[in-house]
């Protein structure tokens, strides 16, 4: 395998598989003969190759992941990875790994098969976009697209040879996918309602997308330490879960008599991991928004050169943030610039106008009158294919063709005028949705779970119907959309911790002999937006066959107790 290595690769590879690491490949230690000393990385890459020295120097030994993006670019390696895939190959874990830079997840043992995550930088499909992702699934997939909660899209049951012609087919209808896994910036969110929402102060969709570009054309950008996520919040009705990422940009008035002009800014938060109970906190830093790509890419680099490349618990920037302090990173990212960053007292900033926690369902007007937005409710995200292109005709014949995702785990259609409301309700009944801001399925969010991702303690998707169902028979009087979250294990895709309800998944054991059920842990009382919370433990081990009762029992609690329809669980 050395063979299809260059020379500096090889060397490198020989060090850790005699588990000396790069000061003995390099000449750095006594007692052999001094090796030439490793040429200087160059390239796309050298930022990367000469962090992983750096932690090898320090006496650090890299993890597995790290090993695999140097021993072979996932990109330089696409290649060949296609052509492996192209004879009906299951990946090997490390191919596994660089598949995750093009988007593509091989899931087994759950299912012996890729899921491929996309790419929609805001959230934003047109219609036949999002018709052509369904004819996608049922071409080279499982037939049925789920809306997960970074307002995207993933298809399931991708065969190996059908992996790259998925690709391939994204590209022909305007999508792409690379990124969108692995150690990479994922994707770009904003607000749902960018352009069309009456209180919003800046629209995010040219940002969300100018930032998508700008990951997209600098390779050096991708093969991070881990995962990073970066969302637009334009101060609109709908919350786009900014805090939960690790960077934030919150559009904001800043106020006369500031230390910077007043205006529209956008406030940097950093650090926001809910899966590791850390929402993003305020830097105090402000931007122009023309600002937020270079300083995103300054902050991106300086994590690049100091995160942990050793450890995977410990890889993500909060760990950075938390081991330095603000004042430390932000210096770091004002090196990288060559100048200051500004920053203005929370004291001239307008207050952020509240958020809904129903404006991602039913019927809202636009700030264009006679138009409206229709928040359609999909329990669990799943969608079949026929009614993926169902729904795309409703956007193009009674909207403005758009389909807009959510981090709901649902998605809106845009531009519909008053005439066509009712329309829109029929069409969309008849196909067994609803755009009803009531019941328990309006906020339901639910990861992949035990049926397609071997992480997963539980069945979160079949679970949440369960508790769906048993809901609707028992607490007929609720009237909001209450956010519960089943998340299958602690990377927390389904943000548990800011639910109201929030449960993750948990091995219960039941004998003596140490045998266990599907069953959760769970929290409640998270929050977002105004009102940004980690939700407290309450009960440990609750079998899963019992967690719609203990559900039950919480919402009847909550109504029986609350002051109003806009009392949260806080
Ligand atoms: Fe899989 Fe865990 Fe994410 Fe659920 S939270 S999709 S189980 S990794």
């Amino acid at each position: 395998m050395a063979d299809a290595f260059n020379a500096e690769q090889t060397r490198y590879l020989e060090g850790f598989a005699a588990g000396i690491g790069a000061a003995r490949i390099t000449g750095g230690l006594a007692g052999g003969p001094a090796a030439a000393p490793a040429p200087e990385p160059t390239g796309p890459d050298a930022i990367h190759l000469k962090a992983q020295d750096a932690t090898v120097k320090a006496g650090g030994k890299l993890c597995d992941q790290e090993k695999w993006k140097r021993a072979e670019s996932p990109f330089d390696g696409h290649n060949r990875l296609k052509a492996e895939a192209a004879q009906g190959k299951a990946p090997k874990p490390e191919d596994n790994f660089r598949w995750r830079y093009h988007g593509m997840f091989w899931v087994a043992p759950t299912q012996t098969s890729f899921m491929c995550r996309l790419r929609i930088p805001n959230g934003v499909l047109h219609h036949w976009q999002f018709s052509g992702v369904a004819d996608l699934a049922d071409a080279h997939g499982g037939g049925y697209v789920h809306v997960t909660t970074r307002a995207n899209l993933q298809v399931r049951e991708i065969a190996p040879e059908h992996a790259q012609p998925f690709l391939d087919g994204l590209a022909d209808i305007g999508l792409g996918a690379q990124g969108a896994g692995a150690d990479n910036i994922r994707n770009v969110t904003g607000s749902p309602t960018a352009g069309i929402d009456p209180q919003e102060i800046l629209d995010t969709r040219p940002l969300a997308k100018s930032w998508n570009n700008w990951i997209l054309d600098d390779r050096s950008l991708y093969g991070l330490p881990r995962k990073f996520n970066v969302a637009f919040d334009g101060g609109g009705v709908m919350p786009v879960l900014e805090e939960t990422n690790d960077v934030g940009f919150q559009a904001v008035e800043v106020l006369e008599d500031a230390s910077v002009a007043p205006g529209i800014w956008m406030r940097l938060v950093l650090g926001g991991i809910s899966g590791h109970r850390d929402l993003a906190r305020d830097t105090g830093v402000v931007l122009k928004p023309e600002e937020c790509n270079q300083v995103a890419d300054a902050i991106i680099r300086v994590f690049i050169e100091n995160g942990d490349r050793t450890n995977r618990n410990k890889a993500r920037m909060k760990y950075v943030l938390d081991a330095w302090g603000f004042d430390k990173y932000l210096a770091a990212v004002e090196d990288k610039l060559g100048r200051k960053l500004e920053r203005v007292d929370p004291a001239h900033i307008a207050p952020r106008k509240p958020t809904s926690r129903y404006s991602h369902v039913g019927v809202h007007p636009q700030k264009q009158p006679g138009l409206n937005w229709v928040g359609v409710v999909l329990p669990v995200g799943k969608m079949l294919s026929d009614e993926v292109r169902a729904l795309a005709r409703i956007a193009q014949e009674c909207g403005d063709g758009q389909i807009r995702l959510t981090v709901w785990q649902n998605f809106i259609f845009s531009g519909v005028p008053d005439a066509k409301l009712a329309e829109v309700e029929e069409r969309v009944a008849a196909l067994g949705f609803s755009v009803k801001a009531e019941g328990i399925r309006a906020g339901l969010v639910a990861c992949t779970g035990a049926r397609g991702c071997k992480f997963a303690a539980s069945d979160t998707k079949g679970h949440a119907m369960l508790i769906a169902e048993h809901v609707e028979r028992t607490v007929t009087a609720l009237d909001v959309p209450v956010n519960v979250h089943l998340t299958g294990c602690h990377h927390s895709c389904a943000q548990h911790y800011i639910g109201d309800i929030g449960l993750i998944g948990a091995k219960v054991v039941v004998s003596e002999e140490g045998d266990t059920v599907e069953g959760y842990d769970i929290v409640v009382g998270g929050g977002f937006a105004e009102t940004p919370k980690i939700g407290t433990e309450i009960w440990k081990a609750v079998k899963a066959e019992d967690a719609p009762k203990r559900v039950e029992a919480l919402l009847h609690a909550y109504l029986a107790g609350r002051a109003g329809r806009d009392e949260t669980f806080q």
